[in-house]
């Protein structure tokens, strides 16, 4: 499988740390096109930074601040160091959201700092990489609110609701399937074929989430080709055409531009 582009993998994570270069290594064997590589933390933002201009036209990287980390954001110490970060390449803002099932934050914190990155995002004309669990109504109020006003983003390793990507798809988000549609207990693949051929996106959310066969192991990047595979199956088309379909896709949301 040729071309495909990992949209969102954190391979900042300490996960990484012994291996990292041959992590993207394999990634390139196994046909990636590219990774975009998520700083969740302005800490994470600032080591992905290093990895993307270390790996320059194949990883990109985002700077935000995760859901459950919400309580610690700081609308003015924070929204600096992301735009910081926007100008030293970051691709977009995120990940960031709203985590109702875990709950690590207060919900009204986790609004505040979501709010705070989307008017970031839109300020600067960058994509917003969203997190989304269990926070559906409100989800939708903020992605349409934020859609309305030309913000663009993705929802990432997506498990929510048809109403919730329909929300999304209608102002114009994408949609980003992981490695849990591989996973047995998946049923909803009228969902995988809810989502149109160009909003569709494809990740690891590596070092979790590894799909099947490699369940349980430490995911990485080069093992999209499984979700990707699935996503081709579930939609009835070539699975070489879906993977360069979601780079197209990838290329096209976060502005990515390659080497050479
Ligand atoms: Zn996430
Ligand atoms: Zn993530």
């Amino acid at each position: 499988m040729r071309g495909f582009i990992d949209s969102h993998a954190h391979l900042a994570d300490p996960a990484f740390d012994a291996d990292r270069a041959a992590v993207i290594a394999r990634a390139r064997d196994a046909g990636a096109a590219g990774i975009v590589c998520i700083g969740e933390s302005l800490a994470a933002a600032e080591r992905a930074q290093a990895i993307a201009a270390a790996h320059p036209g194949f990883v990109w990287h985002t700077a935000g601040v995760h859901p459950h980390d919400a309580a610690g954001f700081d609308p003015v110490r924070d929204v600096a160091a992301i735009r910081g970060e926007l100008a030293r390449g970051a691709v977009a803002v995120g990940e960031c959201g709203l985590d109702y099932h875990y709950d690590h934050s207060p919900r009204d914190r986790q609004r505040a700092a979501f709010a705070a990155q989307l008017a970031l995002a839109h300020e600067h004309r960058v994509p917003v990489v969203v997190h989304t669990r269990d926070a559906e109504d409100d989800t939708i109020a903020m992605v349409r609110e934020a859609g309305g006003q030309g913000v663009r983003g993705v929802l990432h390793c997506y498990t929510g609701s048809h109403d919730l990507a329909r929300a999304a798809l209608d102002v114009g988000w994408h949609v980003s399937f992981s490695g849990i549609v591989t996973f047995r207990k998946w049923t909803d693949d009228d969902l995988l074929r809810l989502v149109p051929d160009d909003r569709l996106l494809a990740e690891s959310d590596a070092p979790y989430l590894a799909p099947v066969p490699n369940r349980g192991k430490r995911n990485e990047p080069a093992w999209v080709t499984h979700t990707v595979a699935r996503l081709a199956a579930a939609r009835g088309i070539d699975a070489a055409a879906l993977a360069l379909a979601v780079a197209d896709n990838a290329r096209r949301l976060f502005n990515l531009v390659h080497a050479g």
